[in-house]
């Protein structure tokens, strides 16, 4: 049976090239990049070639990237960090109200802590609007968080639009991005951006898990959530692992070569997802119109999420109920764009990679449409 995965907003399978890096830097520069003596040169270089490949992807100094376990470990370190920095100057924290469980629960604990946390809801149009973050900025805010793209609508966010609006306000502001789904996906350019800290992760993007990076701007101070030996300016403490690092740079380098590719590819389809799903009356889309390329969130009137998740496996077709992330619970983020319950109750979402293929999407909508014929009717 052909594996059909769908879930790649969930992780991704690691590239050729990234397995392939990883492999000769664990048999070859396997040193500590931190040892004084050539093999801890080899993996040092090894890092510094990497973190320069990243920052000349994402336009910004080499100096500005941190490499960390993960995009939770970056959010963490952003909010938690900037949080504790600044707390002389001011105690107030804006977030977006769709955002990954990484920033909202840190949010929501450094409001148990005593920073006062606003949660800016989308209009009723479904989308965000950049005055509504400048009306909530004060002069005791320091700092706005704003994911670049939803994980489970694909809903992009206007963070540059954002950041220069509440910069208007009160430049002291400091502004983060959850770019986990949008990394290399929708074009971002670091300088002038507006954006002081960016969160990415690796197994987003076709490297393995456990490797994420932090960008901080130049002149950005946080205090570090660990404390050891001083690695990574000390902003991020602890034998830095070179082979993860290496297959997260090559993994960049790789689907950067083709992003637009695989956008146009994405494009395609979405557009043929669409189509195909148009006609079927229990069929609605949850993805604005202009959402990202590579997510498609719909829900199958009276099937649950779960069932026909499961249903979709006996095919070989993966795909996520809503956000992998929220495990059954109900998704705060459908909850927050308006949608009825029985609409969340049966959102799934679908996924691309730029290996699938629209004959894969025709295996999907057919398998639901027996859902629908089999499934509905046990009911
Ligand atoms: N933010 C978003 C938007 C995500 O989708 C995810 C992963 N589901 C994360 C953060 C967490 O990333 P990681 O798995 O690298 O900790």
């Amino acid at each position: 049976m052909e594996e059909i995965y769908l879930d790649n907003s969930a992780t991704t399978k690691v590239c050729q090239a990234a397995c392939q890096a990883a492999m000769t830097a664990m048999a070859v520069q396997y040193g500590n990049p931190a040892s004084l003596h050539r093999k801890g040169f080899e993996a040092e270089q090894l890092m510094t070639k990497s973190r320069k490949s990243i920052a000349s992807i994402l336009g910004c100094d080499e100096q500005e990237l941190y490499f960390t376990s993960g995009a939770t470990e970056s959010n963490n370190l952003a909010l938690q960090g900037v949080a504790q920095a600044k707390k002389r100057r001011g105690n107030k924290i804006i977030i977006s109200s769709i955002e990954h469980p990484s920033v909202e629960n840190t949010a929501d604990f450094l409001g148990s802590q005593g920073f006062d946390i606003v949660k800016i809801p989308p209009r009723a149009d479904g989308k965000f609007h950049a005055v509504d973050f400048f009306d909530a900025v004060d002069d005791r805010t320091i700092l706005v968080s704003v994911m670049l793209v939803n994980n489970e609508t694909g809903l992009i966010l206007p963070v540059q639009e954002i950041a220069r609006a509440v910069k208007r306000k009160n430049k002291e502001v400091l502004v983060h991005t959850d770019a986990v789904q949008g990394f290399l996906k929708i074009p971002l350019k670091l300088k002038n951006s507006g954006i002081d800290l960016l969160s990415a992760s690796g197994h987003k993007l076709y490297a393995p898990k456990g490797i994420g990076l932090l960008y901080m701007a130049r002149g950005v101070k946080i205090t570090p959530l660990f404390y050891g030996g001083g690695q990574q300016k000390g902003i991020r403490v602890g034998t830095d692992n070179p082979a993860l690092i290496a297959a997260f740079s090559t993994a960049c380098e790789v689907y950067q070569a083709d992003a637009k590719a695989h956008d146009a590819h994405y494009r395609t389809l979405k557009s043929h997802l669409l189509q195909s799903v148009a006609d079927i009356e229990a069929i609605e889309v949850n993805s604005p119109a202009d959402s990202a390329s590579h997510i498609v969130n719909l829900s199958v009137a009276r099937l649950r999420s779960e069932v026909l998740l499961h249903h979709l496996e006996t095919a070989g077709i993966y795909v996520s109920s809503g956000s992998a992330c929220s495990k059954g619970a109900k998704s705060h983020v459908l909850t927050a764009l308006g949608l009825p319950d029985a609409r969340i109750d049966t959102a799934l979402r679908i996924s691309f990679s730029p290996e699938t293929t629209t004959a894969q999407l025709d295996c999907l909508v057919d398998k639901i449409t027996e859902g629908l014929a089999v499934l509905a009717k046990l009911k």
